[in-house]
Formats: C-alpha cells, sequence, structure tokens
C-alpha cells in the first residue's frame, strides 16, 4: 500500500489550538495550484514501482477547492504516479465550507469517495474557545449535507478534554453523533501545542487550562460507548465500522509508503523522511524554479524500530515481535520483550501468540509504555 497526502495550506481564519502550518489568506491561492501540479511532475518516481490506493486532500482547508481544481489535480496525479483503480480519495472540509450546491457537484463530478468534516464539537462555546468560525448548527447542517448528497463513508472529528465539556454534554456530543449513523469517527484530545494561540491565551488568562483528568474521563466514555455502539478503536484516537477504516491512514499507522505534496508535506519511503518547506511563498518560488525547499532525514535502524513501536503500539493490531525479528533482528526482539514484560505484568497490555495490544487501561498510557521500549 502506498498514499498520495496533498496540504492545502489555506484557511479563512487560524483556529487558536491548531499547529498545521496554513495561512489564513487567499493570496497565493491561484498560482498555488500551478505549482502543486508542477511538484507533482517533479516527483513522480518518488513512489516508483508502487501502487498507490489512496490519495488525501488535507490541510488547512482542502474544501476551499473548487471541483475543477480538485479534478486537474487527481488527473494530474493518475498521469503521474501508478494508482488503483477506484483509489480511496478523502477530503477535509470544514462546516462552514459545505453547501448543496458544492456537495452535490463533488459528488457528482469529481471522483471524491470518503469525508472528513472538521467538527470539533456541536455545541457553540467549546467552539468558541476553540476559535472555530462554524456553529453547532452549522456542524449538524453539514453533517446532513453531506450525507444528503449520497456520500455514505464520511468521517468526523470530535475534540474532548476542552474546559466546560462537561459529561453530559460531551455525551450528547455522541449522542448526536450515533444520530447520524455515520461510519468513522476521530476524536482527540485538546493538546495545547508550544507558541499557538492558545497556549498564550492561557498564559494571559483569556482561556481556562485543559483539565487533564477530565479528559480521561471523557476518553473513558468514548472508549465505552463507541465500543457499544459496535466501532472498532482501530488507532487509538479512530474509530471505524467494519469495512470503512481509513486506509489513507493506516498507511502512516503500519509504516507504508506515502509522499506529501504542497508546503509542509512529509514523505516517506521506508528509509528517509522528508519535509516540504513551511512556506507558502518559499514553496511556490522554489518549484516554479524546480528546486523544491525541503529537509530530509535519513532514519537509522533504531529510530525505524522506535517510529515502529510507536504507530504499532497505538493500533489494534499492535506490535509484533516477527515483524521486529524480520526487520531488525533478533537484539531488537529481546530488547522489546525485556522492556514490554512490565506492562503485561500491570494488565496495561495483552499478549496474543506474537503480537502485544494495548489493554482499554493501557491506552490512557500509550505515550508513556511506546518511550520505554525506544531504544535511544
Ligand atoms: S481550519 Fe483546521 S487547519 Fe485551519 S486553522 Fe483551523 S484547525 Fe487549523
Amino acid at each position: 500500500m502506498a498514499g498520495i497526502y496533498i496540504h492545502i495550506p489555506f484557511c479563512k481564519h487560524k483556529c487558536n489550538y491548531c499547529n498545521f502550518y496554513s495561512v489564513a489568506s487567499l493570496k497565493y491561492r491561484d498560482v498555488f495550484i500551478n505549482a502543486l501540479l508542477r511538484e507533482i511532475e517533479n516527483r513522480k518516481s518518488y513512489l516508483e514501482n508502487e501502487k498507490v490506493n489512496t490519495i488525501y486532500f488535507g490541510g488547512g482547508t482542502p474544501s476551499l477547492l473548487k471541483t475543477g481544481e480538485i479534478n486537474t489535480i487527481v488527473k494530474k496525479l493518475e498521469d503521474s504516479f501508478n494508482l488503483i483503480t477506484n483509489p480511496e480519495i478523502t477530503l477535509e472540509a470544514n462546516p462552514d465550507d459545505v453547501s448543496e450546491e458544492k456537495l452535490t457537484a463533488l459528488k457528482n463530478n469529481t471522483p471524491v469517495n470518503r469525508f472528513s468534516l472538521g467538527v470539533q464539537s456541536f455545541f457553540d462555546d467549546d467552539l468558541k474557545y476553540l476559535d472555530r468560525i462554524h456553529s453547532g448548527d452549522e456542524a449538524r447542517k453539514a453533517v446532513e449535507t453531506i450525507l444528503n448528497a449520497g456520500f455514505n463513508n464520511v468521517t468526523i472529528d470530535l475534540i474532548y478534554g476542552i474546559p466546560g465539556l462537561s459529561i453530559e454534554k460531551w455525551n450528547k456530543n455522541l449522542d448526536i453523533f450515533f444520530s447520524y449513523n455515520i461510519p468513522h469517527l476521530s476524536s482527540y484530545s485538546l493538546t495545547v501545542e508550544p507558541n499557538t494561540a492558545l497556549q498564550i491565551q492561557i498564559k494571559r488568562n483569556k482561556r481556562a487550562e485543559v483539565d487533564e483528568e477530565l479528559s480521561i474521563k471523557h476518553f473513558e466514555i468514548l472508549l465505552k460507548r463507541t465500543s457499544e455502539k459496535g466501532f472498532i478503536n482501530y488507532e487509538i484516537s479512530n474509530f471505524a465500522k467494519e469495512g470503512f477504516y481509513s486506509k489513507h491512514n493506516s498507511i502512516y499507522w503500519l509504516g507504508d509508503h506515502y509522499i506529501g505534496l504542497g508546503p509542509s508535506a512529509h514523505s516517506f519511503n521506508g528509509f528517509s523522511r522528508q519535509w516540504n518547506v513551511a512556506s507558502v511563498k518559499k514553496y511556490i518560488e522554489s518549484v516554479t524554479i524546480d528546486k523544491i525547499i525541503e529537509e530530509k532525514e535519513i532514519l537509522t535502524k533504531e529510530q525505524r524500530f522506535n517510529e515502529y513501536i510507536m504507530t504499532s503500539l497505538r493500533t489494534s493490531w499492535g506490535c509484533d515481535t516477527e515483524h521486529i525479528e524480520n526487520v531488525f533482528g533478533k537484539d531488537f526482539k529481546k530488547h522489546f520483550l525485556k522492556n514490554i514484560t512490565p506492562y503485561i505484568h500491570k494488565n496495561l497490555v495483552l499478549r496474543e501468540n506474537n503480537k502485544f495490544i494495548l489493554t482499554k487501561q493501557g491506552k490512557l498510557f500509550a505515550d508513556g509504555i511506546a518511550a520505554d521500549i525506544f531504544i535511544d
């Protein structure tokens, strides 16, 4: 499996908690599309000999793209990469960008077949805390519009741990989600990233601090209620009905290869990771003279092992000692077994033959357990 990620770096407004690269201006929008097409042309050999199964339009705000632009980009990708027939094509959207007219055009005139809607909460006060520009009503309307347009492979994002999000309100958010029969949910705990507006607002007492304990309670409710409704928690923050796992994100979690196109986008070919410059202006300037500004890191065996532990431990497939031995060797397997065993005794990790999977309780400590297994 291999995938293509396209980063559309424009937003109408910058949300306070966001640390993705994007600019709140559409100044470079048109030239950007041309630069992107040129980058695709220049990097078409990156996934040579690999079948490409997924295309993911992320951002920023890909729903700002017109249907014609989406088709031009997809056509260029088809001409440049070895795409399978009917790849999974996901488009991220913000509720304030969703209209009946746009969705009908997307459904009828583009190959987009999966929608990811950034709802975050169905309540206005949470959305205000996050500086989002849509309302709870708009979020509901957007979900309904997407479903009415005939998209059935839909996911929404919900954030928990927001100060003021009571247990009752969190349950209500989940009730609303379940009421739509959407087959996929991505749900994250609010984290205050360094150098974000939210961090400054909290420092200046303009926003309440995030309550870790409340966040844990929300996560426990999330696990319980999604499981009761038949969702599989196939990655710590992702829940899907059978057959609706995100194929694209699974590529990241399974250590498969992907190319990232657009400013700040990351690529991985199994041995090195590289990322484009996080500036639309510099990106356009450099691509225009066929010189992409990027940074590259050749991963050591230890770094690749650590990445494998970090991503696979968070999934329902778990860490596999057969894979560790085959890819990294016997010593790495020995190291892994020595360091994971105490967590089995504490009931935080479950062993199923050669697979090691986090228990419900273990999911609360995923990062700490992974860090304990890392090799420096
Ligand atoms: S819309 Fe999404 S990408 Fe843009 S600033 Fe808000 S959270 Fe970040």
